[in-house]
């Protein structure tokens, strides 16, 4: 009887677990994605357009989450595991996310976007530059994978995806013109970044020369002074009048290069790299309409 009972309550706790499995894959039995970092996000939402009711959409970094310090919750683990797309940039701050994927669904995809790129992820530091969201030019082609990628996963709402994805690209599109306008009519195009620099994308799209206080995105080693009176020079030289930071920079940097400078009278302009956003408030496309108003002063 003892060993009945036992039995029992294995078989009842297996069924448990079983449905609780079940309906975390598929509440309401929608499909879902997810999403590593924020500009992903947005430009899925955009494509899906209307049919955005229609899955679960994720995003991992969220809440102003720093893209290179995230540490995933267990609850992020059995988020990446049981989504039917998963979306992540693929460098060294989430390509982690890949391992972690091991859905049961036979028709779950992985879509990561350095991978899409091919020859045309830049490389830095002797690692490859994992910022490839900062380029107007990568997001049309980011855009068209992931559309591409939809239809696969929901043929019925495919030709939509694809409607809204050219009406998103067409805004890309426009976006780019207007940072080439820019940068045709510039003064210059020299940007001295007292900062880190994750925009390495931008100012390759754009033919801007860009000397910086770090070389890459990571912050691990200080600044030298040294460095800073090089950067014055450059600006000196080139004739800039304001010094980029990116966001969430305490500017001291900035302010120690432009003490060097000859004028000492600069500005401070400041990029967002969308490292760490809050996804509720923020919009692709104004981030880059913002950094382009920044840039346009930067560069005359
Ligand atoms: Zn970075």
């Amino acid at each position: 009887m003892k060993r009945l009972i036992s039995i029992l309550i294995c078989f009842i706790m297996i069924a448990v677990l079983v449905s609780c499995r079940v309906t975390n894959t598929s509440d309401t039995g929608k499909k879902s994605i997810v999403c590593t970092t924020f500009p992903q996000y947005d430009w899925t939402m955009n494509i899906l357009g209307d049919k955005a009711d229609e899955w679960n959409i994720s995003i991992l970094l969220d809440g102003g989450t720093d893209l290179h310090n995230f540490q995933p919750s267990a609850e992020d683990i059995i988020t990446i595991n049981t989504s039917d797309l998963l979306i992540y940039v693929g460098g060294g701050s989430d390509g982690w996310v890949e391992d972690v994927f091991k859905t049961n669904s036979a028709d779950a995809e992985l879509i990561n976007l350095m991978q899409t790129l091919g020859d045309g992820v830049l490389e830095r530091d002797r690692d490859y530059d994992e910022h490839v969201w900062l380029s107007l030019e990568n997001a049309e082609e980011f855009c068209e994978v992931i559309s591409y990628r939809l239809g696969i996963i929901d043929p019925d709402n495919a030709a939509e995806y694809n409607r809204n994805c050219d009406a998103y690209t067409e805004k890309l599109e426009a976006l780019e013109e207007r940072y080439e306008a820019v940068v045709d009519t510039a003064k210059h195009k020299t940007l001295v970044f007292a900062d880190r620099y994750p925009f390495a994308y931008l100012c390759r799209d754009l033919g801007l020369t860009a000397h910086t206080a770090f070389s890459g995105c990571s912050a691990d080693t200080e600044a030298s002074f040294e460095r800073m009176v090089e950067l014055a020079a450059e600006i000196d030289g080139a004739g800039v009048s304001a010094v980029v930071v990116i966001d969430s920079s305490d500017r001291k940097l900035a302010q120690t290069v432009i003490s060097n400078t000859k004028t000492k009278n600069l500005s401070t302009v400041e990029l967002n790299s969308m490292q760490s956003v809050i996804a509720e408030d923020a919009d692709y496309l104004s981030i880059m309409e913002k950094n382009l108003d920044a840039l346009k002063i930067a560069l005359n």
